[in-house]
């Protein structure tokens, strides 16, 4: 809230210095919307706001100091927070007029929109917001003058305790006492503090997207209200192309797909933790198994390690100080434990009750076991935020001379696990030391350095997160784009400085003596669970044929040929395949659409001419009829898919989204 400018402060003239350097001297209490038509005709019309000293003002306030000073068009780079602002006051204005009895919460702008939370006592349904969305355009058409005015906090509770706004009388009372803003727009009135563009008509690219249950607030104790999401663009082209990605990456939600495909589901007794069912688990342990192969060919060595420790362990580690919230704990013959949430001090007690030199260094640690971590149900998001998971964790122990070598294996296997799904797109960020950190400066820096001339040595760029390495040492973040261009973090490399210290880890160095080495923590996937989830957003829930949970399935074209169908399918699984029959009474229409809504890489059709030659004809997933093959002929070519890993299964008809 800003409080009134004292009035004896505000001086005579302001002087405004112009983007082009130029100076124009106003009388005090000009208003930016005077000094934009002093200008020009044409810039009075386009101003939406102005920029005083970095700080945006409404057109209709008088200026109240000199400073440099620029009037916001629809070109400017803060026109579109206004405008995303500004429709957000629009779509309450309509609430209002159409549910009279509905409360309004808090609308503020957000990427790609704004959203607004309202307590409507119901769900608001698509229809809801279609109309919703029709009165919005009607508003916008009356264009109404939207009018800053300055109240006492106590005129303001006045305003909306009149209007049955209990929501807003809250926040209210919230602030400290002195002068707050509102905004009116002729039925309407909002509590704000702006700015906001001069008129309703400058509004009108927009879209409601959705509505979706959310706690005032952000906190669960507090009712659930209703929440209306908006897409707001400077252009028509814009928003056309945002609805777009949206309405594939509904497509592609890996929520919907997990419960269409039968992978996951979700029960409240175990909240925000996933049961994988029979088709999931085969997907989930294909990753594990292709991880360890991974491990065999880059020299990690598997280990296995408790779920459960007495919480001495995690005083060491510093979890039980700074991580506590996140655990589960269990008391167990009248001692603490806790459930780990990572896999390092575990790694780190193994590491210590052993005696290494620096011949077996490094010593790389791999672990797949199950993690606990306590998130609250609010943010839980399918398989992307879970209390329980695994990860393709490793731990590095070497010495800093060491790290080069490491980093070039890293880089190795990222570049090789993300070829093998198809992320192509890989960034990298370098997180370097923050202001507060532990150990020697010139250690951080040696680290530093190989993490980055990692890179430089292959031609390769990655931007430096300046300061956002951890207390404890420098990481590198590994984020790919999927198929419709999102973004994901994945992979983690982060350097440990802290941890040898407080578990009083060492190695025998070639002078005799005792060394600390370096701890690297590195996961290429990060979370399977979450890892899942990306994929079959990024493969819309096509998997390759060496993931597809189901990689064959044969359909009879009648009962007749069930039969032969039969000694087909148990030829591909004598071969290894995942492969079923369909043997059910419906038409073969009826098969080859539910094999294609379920995603099954390879329709087998078998009837008359099929079985008299032994073959079968194929229809590949996605592109169609493949033509007739031989049983062999078949097979070899689903092994060599598989083997390769191919992310795309013969030559697809059509090009896959980009
Ligand atoms: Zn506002
Ligand atoms: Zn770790």
């Amino acid at each position: 809230m800003s409080a009134p400018v004292p009035t004896a402060n505000v001086p005579d003239v302001v002087r405004l210095t112009l983007p082009d350097g130029s100076v124009r001297e106003v009388a005090a209490g000009t208003t930016g919307a005077e000094v934009a038509a002093g200008i020009g005709a044409r810039l009075a019309k386009d101003a939406l706001a102005v920029r005083l000293n970095g700080k945006l003002l409404d057109l209709s306030r008088p200026l109240p100091e000199s400073g440099a000073f620029e009037v916001v068009t629809p070109r400017h780079p803060d026109a579109l927070e206004l405008y995303r602002h500004s429709t957000a006051h629009l779509c309450a204005n309509a609430v209002k007029r159409l549910f009279p009895g509905v409360k309004i919460g808090i609308g503020p702008a957000i990427e790609n929109g704004f959203y607004y939370d309202f307590d409507p006592g119901r769900a608001f349904t698509p229809e809801d917001l279609e109309r919703i969305e029709a009165e919005m355009r009607r508003i916008v058409a009356e264009d109404n003058p939207v009018v800053r005015r300055e109240m006492t906090k106590a005129e303001a509770v006045g305003v909306f305790r009149a209007q049955d706004d209990p929501l807003k009388v809250e926040i209210i009372e919230g602030i400290p006492d002195g002068n707050v803003s509102c905004y009116e727009q002729k039925d309407f009135v909002d509590l704000c503090r702006g700015p906001h563009v001069p008129s309703t008509g400058k509004l009108g690219v927009f879209k409601l997207t959705h509505a979706a249950g959310a706690y005032w607030k952000g906190d669960e104790r507090n009712p659930m209200l209703q929440r209306i999401y908006g897409a707001v663009f400077l252009s028509q082209k814009e928003l056309d192309d945002h609805l777009h990605r949206l309405e594939q990456a509904k497509a592609r939600d890996h929520r919907k797909l997990g419960k269409e495909l039968g992978l996951f589901l979700f029960h409240p007794w175990a909240p925000a933790s996933p049961f994988f069912l029979p088709k999931g688990a085969a997907v989930y342990n294909l990753l594990v198994a292709y991880m360890r192969e991974m491990y065999v060919k880059y020299g990690y060595r598997e280990v296995v390690t408790p779920q459960v420790f007495d919480v001495d362990l995690f005083k060491r580690s510093g979890h039980y100080q700074n991580y506590r919230d996140n655990m589960f704990f269990t008391e167990v013959d009248e001692r603490e434990y806790g459930v780990k949430p990572m896999n390092c001090p575990g790694h780190f007690l193994m590491y210590a009750a052993q005696a290494f030199s620096y011949r077996d260094l490094p010593v790389r640690y791999a672990d797949f076991g199950r993690l606990h971590r306590y998130e609250r149900s609010g943010v839980t998001q399918g398989l992307t935020r879970v209390r329980t998971f695994c990860q393709d964790d490793s731990h590095i122990f070497c010495t800093l001379d060491q790290m080069p070598a490491e980093m070039d294996l890293f880089i190795d296997l990222v570049d090789e696990v993300y070829g093998t799904f198809g992320f192509t797109d890989v960034r990298v960020g370098l997180g370097t030391r923050p202001e507060k950190f532990m150990g020697d400066p010139a250690a951080w820096e040696k680290a530093e350095k190989a993490l980055g001339e990692a890179f430089t040595r292959r031609g390769r760029t990655f931007s430096v997160n300046a300061g956002d390495g951890a207390f404890y040492g420098p990481k590198l973040d590994f984020q790919v784009l999927d198929a419709i261009g999102r973004p994901w973090q994945l992979g983690t490399l982060q350097v440990d400085f802290a941890n040898p210290e407080n578990f009083d880890l060492t190695y025998v160095a070639e002078d005799g003596q005792k060394h600390r080495p370096v701890v690297l923590h590195r996961a290429v996937l990060g979370s399977l669970e979450r890892f899942l989830g990306i994929l079959i957003e990024h493969t819309g829930g096509s998997f390759p044929l060496w993931l597809a949970p189901e990689q064959a399935r044969v359909l009879p074209v009648s009962e007749r040929f069930v039969g032969y169908a039969r000694e087909v399918v148990e030829r591909l699984v004598a071969q290894g395949f995942r492969a079923t029959g369909d043997e059910s009474d419906d038409k073969l229409g009826a098969k080859i659409r539910r094999g294609e809504i379920e995603k099954v890489p390879a329709l087998l059709v078998v009837g008359e001419k099929e079985r008299a030659a032994g073959t079968v004809a194929l229809r590949r997933h996605g592109s169609g009829d493949a033509g007739s093959r031989s049983l062999d002929a078949l097979v070899a070519e689903m092994r060599d898919a598989v083997a390769a890993r191919a992310t795309v299964w013969g030559a697809p008809a059509v090009a896959p989204a980009r």
